[in-house]
């Protein structure tokens, strides 16, 4: 008869399978424990599952953030799980402040971001670094992320069923930063982050209740404003809504 998993060890496995679920895994099979091993001289730790339970690398205690990003990095690995891979150089993670309350997330990385492995450094980049200085903070106190990780071939927007596959990462990220406020740039982020499907002017204007508490707004995304700055305004006034929720003092302008 094997011995039941203590409670530390049980609050893992149960993180891990919730993870699988999350990434349309339903269906686990238990390894045979060997009556001959003592489980409790062999103890699961972090990084060294025991070989007699099921074969499963433990998630870190949530609290350590770099730590517990670096193991969803290490999850992805050299994914090749959508066909997004075939036109990679650089997958894109995400970067920033990992303690931030505030979390930008795009659609997926376009050529600058691919070449350099970081998402918003193009063009698009350059407008949302304005957006960000003009709410009174510095990109650095941001996370910045994408539903995808990988470039789709000519800019195209990703395809659900890629945005499907992905975005359990993305979900685990946002899980470990925690922030207060998620803004969602445009409508493929906010489609996937709110499982909903409308069209940007019934999305945007409005709060929605996310995970763990976290709120989330929707406006455009800054490659959109680029192409129809007449938008600006617009996305300004959603982000006057977020600076007003994170408690961020308004300014008497617009800015240009
Ligand atoms: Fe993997 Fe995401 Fe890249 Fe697709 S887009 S290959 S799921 S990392």
């Amino acid at each position: 008869m094997p011995k039941p998993l203590d409670p530390q060890t049980k609050k893992h496995l149960a993180a891990r399978v919730k993870y699988y679920k999350e990434m349309g895994i339903h269906d686990f099979y238990r390894q045979p424990i060997d009556p001959n091993v003592d489980l409790a001289l062999h103890p699961v730790n972090e990084t060294t599952p025991a070989k007699s339970q099921a074969s499963v690398t433990l998630p870190p205690v949530i609290g350590d953030k770099p730590s517990a990003l670096k193991l969803i990095r290490e999850d992805i690995g050299e994914c090749t799980r959508c066909r997004l891979h075939k036109g990679r150089t650089n997958l894109v993670f995400g970067v920033g402040n990992v303690n931030a309350d505030l979390m930008f997330i795009g659609e997926g990385p376009g050529a600058d971001e691919d070449a350099k492995g970081e998402p918003f450094v193009g063009r698009a980049g350059q407008l949302l670094n304005n957006m960000i200085s003009a709410m009174g903070i510095k990109r650095e106190d941001v996370y910045i992320a994408n539903v995808v990780k990988c470039r789709p071939p000519s800019n195209r927007t990703p395809e659900k069923d890629e945005c499907d596959v992905c975005s359990p990462f993305l979900m685990r990220q946002i899980d470990v930063i925690k922030p207060k406020v998620i803004v969602a740039l445009g409508a493929v982020a906010a489609k996937t982050l709110l499982a909903i499907n409308a069209s940007m002017s019934d999305l945007r204007g409005r709060w929605y209740g996310f995970r763990g508490g976290t709120k989330l707004a929707v406006t455009y995304h800054p490659a959109f404003l680029l192409r129809d700055p007449r938008q600006k305004k617009e996305a300004w006034k959603d982000l006057q809504m977020v600076m007003t929720e994170l408690g961020l003092p308004l300014p008497n302008r617009a800015p240009e």
